[in-house]
């Protein structure tokens, strides 16, 4: 099971700059020699792995890197300036994959701080000075700068789950992670819709995170199907579960009830799932009034809940208060601003469908 972020960028390293054609002009030097000189190297395109980055949903919005030109050259034997390199930014566990072949790796970031040269940078030009010869005093020759290498990639990573989402079938997971994230999770009046975990990236506040809907794994699990296993990673990952309890009495247990159940299949689970610090949310708050949504509040606290919120999927109440304490429990992140490079803005061109599966 392979839940994969992708994204198809356009690359293409700095030309370097051209050779200069110039004389030497002095004080009572009438014909001074050549002292044109080389242009600058182009700037790279380099990859780093950094750490604080979990997806590539950057790379949505800016798709075409591109490092700068060499200077050119200039008289009285001056290179031109070498133009800094495009570091670009990517989470670890990122791989650089052959656009030609769809699966070809042709560098696979494993560690933070792990860079590494992808296009070089064009050469400068030779400038005049460098074509002197003892026949030749006086060379107009000179070399323009060797041309930059392009390329289009695909970056790969595989995702892994910063929050989970638990909850009784029906309880609106599906629904809340279509209405935070870009995930396309299938709604279904039934119970058992969600046959694998779907995962979503949530962006809130400058923030990214992975959001898994966990259910189809505890389901999973407790059928003995051994599908829980696969998802042992987001598990370990997770840094905070989401637990939905329908507030609107559709299901047939009251909302203590509710989560009681699912607090016993997470412990019943292993995997250390039940000490991960869980925000209860009590869902479908627009099929309920304030008063039956705090008596509710106050019996889940009874039973045990820390904080509870008051939310609903459906039309978006009392979700940003959510995501904001969700983001309390996750670590500081970087940004993938790029440096020394001339990145455009794209909407979606060339990049295909993003699918978070
Ligand atoms: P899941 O089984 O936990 O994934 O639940 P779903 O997201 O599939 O939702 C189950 C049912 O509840 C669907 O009919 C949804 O339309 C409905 N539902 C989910 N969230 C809300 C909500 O906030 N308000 C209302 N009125 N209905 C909701
Ligand atoms: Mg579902």
């Amino acid at each position: 099971m392979h839940f994969l972020d992708q994204a198809k960028i356009y690359l293409k390293s700095g030309a370097g700059g051209p050779g200069a054609v110039s004389f030497r002009r002095e004080k009572y030097v009438e014909y001074g020699g050549p002292d044109g000189g080389d242009g600058g190297r182009g700037g790279d395109i380099v990859f780093e792995a950094v750490p604080g980055l979990n997806t590539l949903i950057d790379f949505r919005y800016s798709q075409h890197f591109k490092a700068k030109r060499g200077g050119h050259g200039m008289g009285k034997d001056r290179t031109g300036a070498s133009a800094p390199d495009l570091v670009i930014k990517v989470p670890v566990g990122t791989q650089v994959i052959s656009d030609e072949d769809g699966e070809t790796v042709l560098a696979d970031f494993t560690e933070v701080g792990q860079r590494e040269v992808f296009l070089e940078g064009g050469l400068g030009g030779r400038g005049n000075a460098s074509y002197k010869t003892a026949t030749n005093r006086a060379p107009r020759q000179h070399q323009p700068g060797m041309p930059g290498e392009e390329m289009w990639v695909w970056l790969r990573l595989k995702l892994l789950a910063d929050v989970g989402l638990v909850g009784l079938p029906n309880a609106g997971k599906s629904t809340f992670i279509n209405a935070v994230s870009n995930a396309k999770a299938k709604v279904g009046h039934y119970a058992f819709t969600t046959l694998v975990p779907k995962l979503g990236v949530v962006r809130h506040k400058g923030r990214e995170f992975v959001l898994a809907d966990i259910p189809g794994l505890i389901e999973g699990a407790a059928d003995g199907a051994g599908i829980g296993d696969r998802f042992l990673g987001h598990i370990e990952r997770c840094r905070v579960l989401i637990h939905l309890v329908d507030i609107a009495g559709t299901g047939e247990q009251d909302p203590a009830e509710a989560m009681r159940v699912i607090e016993e299949e997470l412990a019943a689970y292993g995997a250390d799932l039940e000490d991960k610090p869980r925000l209860v949310a009590l869902n479908k708050l627009d099929l309920a009034d304030s008063e039956l949504a705090e008596g509710f509040a106050e019996e889940l606290k009874a039973a045990g809940a820390d904080e509870v919120f008051a939310i609903s999927g459906a039309t978006g109440e009392g979700i940003e208060q959510l995501l904001d304490a969700v983001l309390g429990y996750l670590p500081e992140q970087t940004s993938t601003e790029t440096k020394g490079s001339e990145v455009e803005e794209t909407e979606d061109d060339e990049g295909g469908e993003w699918s978070p599966i």
